[in-house]
């Protein structure tokens, strides 16, 4: 039986069905299958070392993977199957490995990467950095308790404006509500939230949250 040819590479039809008279590899070699900028670049806060990926976080392959992937143009449906970066001078490094779905065929590509990291500092840091806060973490309870939780919160919350003891507890001070609730479900802390209207900042209300945890 006369198989068809392929005229880049001579690979006869056998496993893989022909893609406009091309195997899928050179099919996909030939035709330039994506587009990506030349040039990626993000923001990179010079405080914490979160990246902004669409929200400020740390970089893992995950989040970094969906976010190159939204990058990359092209016809055919993608999945970033492997990323490894690396830090460089104000950059990450590294390469990207990306499958294409052409017309049933997986198509794996290496794409090298470099992301421009330019420094800034985050909402949080920001916030930090200026001395404001817009969280207190209200410790209430039995003072050595109380004592033992204040220090794992501040420990795990990495940036508190500042901490005040008084005699029915300890107040920290933070700049980040998600941080600080992040770290009060992680230390498996229940809290009541209030907020409070403070003032407003470019026509917007801006409150504080307070979170009282009783231990
Ligand atoms: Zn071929
Ligand atoms: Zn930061």
């Amino acid at each position: 039986m006369l198989k068809k040819m392929c005229p880049r590479c001579g690979k006869s039809e056998m496993e893989n069905e022909f893609i406009k008279g091309f195997c899928p590899a050179c099919f996909a070699e030939a035709k330039s299958i994506f587009k990506m900028p030349k040039a990626l670049e993000t923001r990179e806060c010079s405080s914490c070392g979160k990246i902004f990926l669409g929200e400020w976080v740390q970089q893992d392959e995950k989040r970094t993977g969906s976010w190159i992937a939204s990058k990359i143009k092209s016809a055919y449906l993608i999945k970033v199957i492997e990323i490894q970066l690396s830090k460089g001078k104000q950059a990450l490094e590294g390469t990207a490995i990306v499958a294409f779905d052409v017309e049933g065929n997986l198509i794996e590509k290496k794409i090298h990467l470099r992301i421009a990291l330019i420094n800034g500092l985050c909402p949080s840091c920001e916030l930090l950095k200026s001395g404001r806060y817009d969280t207190i973490i209200q410790i209430r309870g039995e003072q050595n308790k109380r004592e033992r939780t204040a220090k794992k919160a501040i420990r795990a919350l990495g940036g508190v404006v500042k901490i005040g003891e008084m005699r029915e507890g300890i107040d920290v001070y933070s700049a980040g509500l998600g941080d600080a609730l992040e770290v009060l479900s992680r230390l498996g802390l229940s809290y009541k939230l209030s907020k409070k209207l403070v003032g407003r900042k470019e026509g917007k209300n801006v409150y504080r949250t307070t979170l009282c945890v009783r231990v």
